[in-house]
């Protein structure tokens, strides 16, 4: 296995052209941005790279609501744990600087999108962690951000590490980029949550803005990790927002009727959908009905209030060289007016 530090150093930087410009360094991403503070709007789409359609669709609304855009390609040492895929994790930055391009291509075309992405900010593990970033949380050394205890549940009962480390990058760029406007994917709800509570509780003066979830045709929420399923786990992928669907309309019919809906009686019906095939084997990690604020897991619903169906499913290799792959998806249900 590569070592975390070896495979984030950058060797050969892609071509770019005007406006797009790729920063590697804090200060230069600075030098970049001081003058334009009070001139220009700023949205800022923070990302880990192998962009995909989902990734591009924030850039899409960023590039519509702002002067100019930013994108970060960091791929973050903090939220992984020792024993997940920091070596393996997809890293295709010519394709993405390709992607960025041709984004821009397409907004100088449309007249309805004032904003070009004029800065990739392309930071090294050194630059980001000056003090270094073990795997191991207790050899951490430094100043980390916490979210609690928001932080430790749904995906934190199986990543305890997972939001410390995304928490502590997004303040980190925050104060790099100081966007004015930062995009984030609804397909990571708990991540939006706990990234607009560490907003409002540190006095960030940046908005967070999420974006609805890019899908595949089937339905499959798309995902920089869905390239490691392999043939036989990406067909039976889709039963996880299947499911949820199933759920959802479930929460519909039951709310059609009037006051508070069981909460049970809603999971059960994405549950009956969501089982394992003999030959491809998952385990559902959480499938979870929970109020939008501080996702507690409810008894009932008051649609008056809304709450959040979210899942994760983690899937077995079932092909050699294969590794398990998590899969996580959401439905909101919105509060009534
Ligand atoms: P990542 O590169 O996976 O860290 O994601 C960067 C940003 O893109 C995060 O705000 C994600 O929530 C968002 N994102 C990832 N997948 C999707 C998707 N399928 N649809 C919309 N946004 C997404």
């Amino acid at each position: 296995m590569a070592s975390p530090a070896a495979s984030s150093v950058i060797t050969a930087l892609p071509e770019t052209t005007d406006p797009l410009k790729i920063y590697t360094t804090i200060a230069s991403l600075r030098s970049y941005r001081h003058p334009l503070l009070s001139t220009k709007s700023l949205g800022f789409v923070p990302t880990m790279g192998a962009l995909h359609a989902g990734h591009l669709s924030l850039i899409r609304t960023a590039a519509k609501e702002n002067d100019s855009v930013a994108v970060s390609i960091f791929v973050n040492p903090a939220q992984f744990a020792p024993t997940e895929d920091l070596a393996v994790y997809p890293r295709t930055l010519h394709t993405d600087v390709a992607l960025l391009e041709s984004l821009n291509a397409e907004f100088s075309a449309d007249s309805t999108t004032r904003g070009r992405i004029e800065a990739l900010f392309l930071p090294s593990v050194a630059e980001m962690y000056p003090h270094g970033i073990p795997l191991e949380e207790n050899a951490q050394r430094g100043a980390f951000v916490t979210v609690q205890p928001l932080a430790a549940k749904l995906e934190g009962i199986t990543r305890p590490h997972f939001f410390r480390g995304v928490a502590t990058v997004v303040a980190k760029l925050f104060n790099i980029v100081q966007p004015d406007i930062a995009y984030f994917g609804q397909k990571d709800v708990q991540q939006s949550i706990i990234l607009k509570r560490m907003v409002k509780d540190l006095h960030f003066p940046v908005q967070i803005r999420v974006c609805p979830t890019g899908r595949e045709v089937d339905g499959l929420a798309m995902s920089s990790r869905n390239v490691y399923l392999g043939e036989r786990r990406r067909a039976i992928a889709p039963v996880l927002y299947q499911a949820l669907r199933a759920s959802e309309d479930e929460y519909r019919r039951l709310a059609a009727q009037g006051g508070t809906v069981d909460a049970k009686a809603v999971l059960a019906k994405g549950l009956e959908l969501l089982q394992p095939g003999k030959d491809v084997p998952f385990e559902i990690e959480y499938f979870s009905l929970a109020d939008l604020q501080e996702l507690e897991e409810l008894g009932t619903v008051d649609p008056k209030k809304g709450a959040v169906l979210s899942a994760a499913v983690r899937m077995s290799p079932v092909e050699e060289g294969q590794g398990p792959v998590r899969l996580i998806d959401n439905i909101i249900l919105e509060a009534e007016e």
